[in-house]
This record gives C-alpha cells, structure tokens and sequence, in this order.
C-alpha cells in the first residue's frame, strides 16, 4: 500500500460553474475534492469537478473496471450538504455507471428529506434521462450523524458509534455539524496515520472566530476552508454589491482567524466566489498570506502530499518537510 496521503482539487468554485476566459488560472468547476489515503480514495463532495475526476478514476483504478468475479472498486463520497453545488456533477460521475463499482455515499439528510430522496429527485425522470438506479454500481447510501464515525480499514468502510480500538491502517472520519450555512453543513475531519485534513466548505465566520470549528480543526495539517468573499464585499462596500453577511460563507479574514487559532499546518481558500476572475482570486492569496503564512488558494489541479513521519521527532516539528506542493 502506498503510504501516501494526497489531496487534489477538482472543483473549487462555490454557487455555479464559471467556464471562461476569466477562469483559466483557478478554474470553474464546483466543489470536488479528491483524497487518497494509501489506496483509498475519499472524495468530498459532487460539484462539475467529480466529473473530469471521474473519468480519471475509471482509467486509472483497474477495480473499477474488473470483472465479476474480482473485488469490487470501493469509493466513498462524503457530502457536506445537499446544495446543488454540491451534487449536480453526481448523475455524470462515470464510475457511478460501473457494474465493479461500489460507492459508499454519505452525508446529512436534508432539512425535509432524506439524503437519498433528493439525489432520486435530482435525477427524476423530469429533470434527467436517468435514475439513480439507472447507475449500475451497488450504491450504499447513508444519512449520518455528527455523533458517528466513519471507518475505512481492512473490514472495509463502516459507521461506527465510536472510534475505539481501531488499527493504525484505519482512514477514521469525524463529523462537526456546524449551523453556519443555511440548513447546516457537515465539516469533516479525515485522519489516516495520524495526519489530518479538515474539510470546511460553506461556512460562515461568526464575531471572535467559530469556536466550535476551531476546536474540530485544532492541530490539523491542511484545512480547506471556505473563503468565498473579500471582505469589503462582506461588509456590503463594494458599489452595486449588496452585503453578503449571513448568506452561510467566509471572508478571507474568517478563514485565516479559524487557520490560526487551530494552529493547523496549511490553509487552503475554497469554495471561490463565482463572479470573482483569476486576478481578484490571486489578490486575495496575498491578503492571506498577509494574515496566515502558510496560505495558498485552492484551484483545479492544485495538490498536496502528506508524507508520513517515519522519525521520533515530533510532528510539529516536522511539518515544515512535510508538505510537497506539486501544482
Ligand atoms: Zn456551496
Ligand atoms: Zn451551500
């Protein structure tokens, strides 16, 4: 098994996908993001950016592709909430058409339906051509709770009550529920060989930071966060843009404030405003650097390896070697 824990960006742009001209450098997709631990692939969310990620996976992973009589090609899709966003790259997602495949798609209900009624809606018959059980892989669809914990070792991937006694080989995947988006959002913290990697996607920064959050992230290696918004468009000073405050996203500054006071190794500004160009995006990589280092803003292709620490010395010390930026 590689010892690898690796993240790639395939989808950063938050509210609607924004091909053009203005796009290339950061991209247009809608929030997927892909993380293997050893040969595990998690993927957080299903914005257009699952879909190029898809066709990767259906080349790359000969499991997918095997016969019937071979294992089946595991994957797991965490939602962090059911936006549209978020799920609309879902019905082109090739691997979800692989007979070999088997998706393990969790994530929080919604505030009136369950989570797989709304991915059967989105995919009715009145809004495209095929259903969810069109799609010929077994699918194992699971509302969770912020209480339970997500488990993938060698038994395979599980919901458990508690993270007791589980092996060192095991991907463990906690849940915060945060109420700082308009009908709640998961935020999850995925830990694999004591490295971690905190997702916090639509989310909006509350006066004196979200202690809650802070908590969740505290000492965590990369934190994606949502940074949707320069704050002088927050704060409603931009001519013809109305205040964003309570719309459920960041500014840069929130997020910066959540990356320090969890002492976390590296923040990653996500979920980008859809009306932003490169050029705004790059500015505001400088604002954040400005107010935390270790900044940088997520765009497609960008990744990260996490290379574990073989050493006695601590891991603190030893994050600054830890992190490989290849994009
Ligand atoms: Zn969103
Ligand atoms: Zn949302």
């Amino acid at each position: 098994m590689s010892d690898e824990m690796r993240i790639k960006f395939w989808g950063v742009r938050g509210s609607y996908p924004t091909p053009g001209a203005g796009t290339v450098k950061y991209g247009g997709n809608t929030p997927s993001v892909e993380i293997q631990a050893g040969d595990r692939t998690i993927i957080l969310d299903a914005g257009t950016g699952i879909i190029p990620l898809g066709r990767e996976l259906a080349r790359t992973t000969p499991a997918l592709a095997g016969g019937a009589r071979e294992r089946a090609g595991e994957l797991l899709l965490l939602f962090s909430h059911l936006h549209h966003d978020h799920t609309q790259g879902f019905p082109f997602f090739v691997p979800a058409y692989m007979p070999n495949a088997k998706l393990h798609i969790y994530g929080p209900d919604g505030t009136h339906e369950s989570m797989k009624n709304v991915l059967e809606r989105n995919q009715s018959s009145e809004t495209f051509p095929l259903g969810l059980r069109d799609m010929a892989s077994s699918k194992d669809i699971q509302a969770v709770r912020e209480s339970q914990v997500i488990v993938w070792d060698e038994d395979g991937v599980r919901v458990v009550e508690s993270a007791n006694s589980l092996s060192d080989e095991a991907v463990v995947i906690r849940i915060h529920k945060s109420y700082a988006h308009p009908g709640g959002v998961f935020v999850y913290r995925i830990t694999w060989r004591g490295q971690s990697i905190v997702y916090a996607t639509d989310t909006e920064g509350y006066v004196g930071t979200d202690k809650r959050l802070v908590k969740f992230a505290k000492d965590a290696d990369v934190l994606i966060h949502d940074a949707q918004y320069l704050d002088e468009h927050y704060w409603g000073q931009m001519e013809g843009l109305p205040s964003t405050q309570g719309y459920g996203h960041s500014t840069v500054t929130m997020a910066c404030e959540v990356a320090a006071s969890s002492h976390t190794g590296q923040l990653i500004l996500f979920h980008h405003d859809p009306s932003y160009t490169d050029d705004v995006l790059a500015s505001m990589e400088r604002t954040a650097k400005s107010l935390f280092a270790n900044s940088v803003t997520a765009y497609e292709g960008l990744e990260f390896s996490l290379i574990p620490n073989p050493s006695p010395i601590g891991r603190r010390e030893m994050k600054a070697v830890q992190y490989a930026q290849n994009g």
